[in-house]
């Protein structure tokens, strides 16, 4: 019998939603035309691009006309704050970030600064939120852009856009925002938010790996990213990943129509799981904000104990999280986003994030509950730092 699953690491990746691999299969068969051809064969595939298109631009407020795709969040990321620091550079080289991006917006940042650009890095408060004062502050007459994560993927924290939003405008600076943990989770809308430009990707919300977009509000000047045919209204070059496309649209459908539904849902099962973990695990702390973070994530720090150990362990009990971001994990630094917020490097090191999708069961919540409790005192047993502590708290 194949071993039961319980997967909750779906801030890592999710699972494809059938609907989504069903609407895609006849764009690998049937109707493999190339959307650029004249041929009525094939524009039933230039349809089906622009429904997706249509249907993401929709659920962002914005107009078709709006949406790039792209290979991915990390691909979306690198062309906005690469492509706008390159258009805008008479107005000046400076970009403002925050210390808690996703590595696919810090690692460009520092490429950037190695090229020139200046960058300044926001600091985040003990829940990981961005501190308005410190960003506006932070604004100089050569700030070209603001890049401020919409949620965060290891914490959940989800981040005062629309306050940034109205700052950016009022500056005269350009605002971009890695929306790949909240695309599909939280309801967006770029007009009112003012939002210049947005990354989202598949796989984040049940559709394919491989597949993202970048939101550019109109009258943006960027550079393409890709220079070659005329895709993508001449941006992003390269025949369109057709299936992949018809994917990202049917999980995008289906994530905005059940979103209500499943965030009620989520957060229900993870405020039960935050309660339960909090009141029976002793030294134990909630990362993130209480209130303001994505439905579907929790995250503890763990006292006396190594994440990683305490991972491998669940691991054997069929529970896939994770100690961190996907990317972290394996390398010995404790993650930059629970430095950020504080945590010492040894509390840091005790890190558990686990993240919930609609198909989690309130019996997978109370086994894994079950299985921290066991794991996390028989790691504790073994902990020379247990030991340590348990005789000075005696004393
Ligand atoms: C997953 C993720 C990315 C990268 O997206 P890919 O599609 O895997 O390249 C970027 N930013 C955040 C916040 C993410 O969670």
């Amino acid at each position: 019998m194949e071993k039961k699953i319980i997967y909750l690491d779906n801030a890592a990746t999710t699972r494809t939603k059938p609907e989504v691999v069903e609407a895609m299969l006849p764009y690998f068969t049937e109707k493999f035309g190339n959307p650029s051809s004249v041929y009525e064969f094939a524009g039933q595939n230039k349809n089906a691009v622009t429904e997706a298109r249509e249907v993401i631009a929709k659920a962002l407020h914005t107009s078709a006309a709006d949406i790039y795709f792209t290979a991915g969040g990390s691909e979306s990321d690198n062309w906005a704050l690469k492509a706008a620091m390159e258009a805008y550079q008479e107005k000046g080289n400076h970009l403002i970030t925050s210390k808690i991006e996703h590595h696919a917006i810090l690692h460009t940042c520092e490429y950037l600064e190695q090229h020139g650009c200046e960058v300044t890095y926001l600091d985040v408060d003990e829940n990981g939120v961005v501190d308005l004062e410190q960003l506006k502050n932070a604004i100089r007459p050569t700030t070209v852009l603001i890049s401020v994560m919409y949620a965060n993927n290891e914490i959940g924290t989800v981040q005062p856009i629309k306050e940034i939003g109205r700052i950016a405008k009022e500056y005269g600076v350009l605002f971009h925002t890695d929306a790949v943990q909240a695309f599909g989770q939280l309801p967006i809308d770029v007009e009112e938010e003012n939002i210049d430009m947005l990354s989202a990707s598949g796989h984040k919300l049940n559709g394919p790996k491989g597949i993202g977009f970048l939101y550019i509000k109109k009258g943006l000047k960027l550079r393409s990213l890709i220079h070659g045919g005329a895709q993508e209204r001449k941006r992003r070059a390269g025949t369109e990943n057709v299936p992949g496309i018809v994917g990202f649209g049917k999980a995008a459908e289906l994530a905005v129509s059940s979103m209500e539904a499943r965030a009620k849902q989520e957060t229900e099962l993870r405020d039960y799981m935050i309660g339960r973990v909090l009141a029976e695990v002793p030294y134990v702390r909630l990362n993130g904000h209480r209130t303001k973070r994505l439905p579907n994530n929790a995250n503890f720090s763990f006292q006396f104990i190594e994440g990683e150990s305490l991972l491998i362990m669940l691991d054997m009990k069929g529970i896939c999280a994770s100690s961190g971001s996907a990317c972290t994990s394996g390398s010995l630094d404790p993650s930059h986003v629970l430095l950020a917020i504080g945590l010492p490097h040894e509390v840091a090191h005790g890190s558990l994030r686990l993240t919930l999708s609609d198909e989690t069961t309130k019996e997978d919540i109370d086994y894994t509950i079950e299985q921290i409790k066991e794991i996390v005192a028989k790691l504790r047993s073994m902990s020379p730092l247990y030991e340590d502590f348990m005789k000075r708290g005696i004393k």
